[in-house]
């Protein structure tokens, strides 16, 4: 849209520059400096350089054309009266509206208000000043040049910290529904996607999900110290989260369930899917170096849904399996087959 924009302004500018006649001596003066910038903007972009660039350049140039128009009308004895010819106050106005989008609030207030202040003194200071017709009509021009820019002005701060709220709400909701630790989504954050999997059975995709316990924590945490149980749960947090995508399931949604347990939500995954993936998991504990070499290993509860199934039970069929898989030995994936007999699947190692 900004090259379609700046595209069209260069032309224009182009343009007025080739039509202005003996009377319009600023666009022979400052037209071809206006279409330089347009080029050289347009191609600044295309090339995929910094906008904000573009537009602070942008901004310097329109700002000291408009200074250089305003000294040339005042000082010009050819132009036999500034006012009713108001278009260059308002070009200055456009100017300053560049300013509040291209720069920060207070960098924008101090350079618009000082090129506001010496195009409104030009005129006033500047020699000969071509007995202005009707100086009160001039001054209520240059009012409501004020009052529109500073208008602007609070236009643009009350955006910016309307602006500045949302990325803070936006920062307090990622941070409410993150795990602090491990930087995966926490237990509020995964009950959309259980939600979600249970609506799928109802149109008959099968999902799956993980309860997942890391074997002996407390172990790690007493000889090792908190701190080494901490990288070894983000460690662990990582594996889980990157553990691949098995052909024909969906990208789960992994989450820490609380404390040294993690939760995977598996859409499109059935008894045959999970074991496989469960099984490519722990072989993926087994094979990756632990801080200080330790051994790591998990237990996965699965429960694949059912009908009729609530987000109580599924969940309670998962925390059941992965109490047997501790029970059976730890480092080991155990399924919910049905008939509600929970069965022990495959141990890797
Ligand atoms: P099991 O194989 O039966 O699961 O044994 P476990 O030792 O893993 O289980 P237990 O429930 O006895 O201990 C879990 C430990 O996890 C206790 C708790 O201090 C530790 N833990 C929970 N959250 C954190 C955490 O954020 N950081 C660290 N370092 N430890 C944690
Ligand atoms: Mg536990
Ligand atoms: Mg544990």
């Amino acid at each position: 849209m900004y090259l379609f924009v700046i595209g069209m302004g260069t032309l224009l500018f182009f343009l007025a520059a080739l039509t202005s006649g003996q009377g319009e001596p600023f666009q022979h003066a400052v037209g071809p400096v206006l279409v330089v910038l347009g080029i050289a903007d347009f191609w600044w972009l295309w090339t995929g350089r910094p906008l904000h660039v573009a537009e602070r350049a942008g901004y310097a140039v329109l700002a000291a054309a408009s200074v250089v128009h305003l000294a040339f009308l005042s000082q010009s004895r050819t132009v036999p009266s500034f006012y009713p010819d108001s278009g260059p106050y308002w070009t200055v106005v456009c100017v300053c509206a560049v300013g509040f989008l291209a720069f920060p609030r207070r960098l924008a207030w101090w350079l618009n208000l000082s090129l506001l202040g010496v195009c409104l003194a030009l005129p006033w200071l500047a020699q000969g000043l071509y007995a202005l017709h009707n100086p009160i009509a001039f001054l209520r021009l240059q009012w409501s040049v004020i009052i529109v820019t500073g208008l602007l002005g609070t236009l643009a701060s009350l955006r910016a910290q309307v602006d500045e709220k949302g990325q803070t709400e936006k920062v307090l909701q990622t941070l409410a529904f993150t795990d602090s630790l491990t930087g995966l989504p926490n237990r509020r954050a995964v009950y959309p996607a259980v939600a979600a999997l249970l609506d799928a059975h109802q149109q008959g995709v099968p999902g799956t999900l993980y309860l997942i316990d890391i074997d002996h924590f407390k172990r790690i945490n007493d000889e090792h110290g908190h701190a080494v149980g901490d990288e070894v749960l983000i460690e662990v947090a990582r594996l889980i989260a990157t553990c691949e995508t098995l052909p024909g399931s969906l990208s789960p949604t992994v989450g820490r369930w609380g404390g040294e347990e993690f939760i995977v939500v598996m859409p499109s995954t059935d008894h045959m899917l999970s074991q496989q993936r469960g099984e490519v998991l722990l072989a993926q504990f087994q094979q990756t170096l632990w801080p200080l070499a330790l051994t790591v290993s998990v237990s996965i509860g699965s429960s694949t849904v059912r009908p009729g199934d609530t987000f109580n039970s599924l969940l309670a069929r998962a925390d059941h399996a992965l109490y047997q898989a501790k029970a059976q030995g730890r480092n080991r994936i155990v399924l919910d087959l049905e008939h509600g007999v929970v069965q022990d699947h495959a141990e890797t190692t």
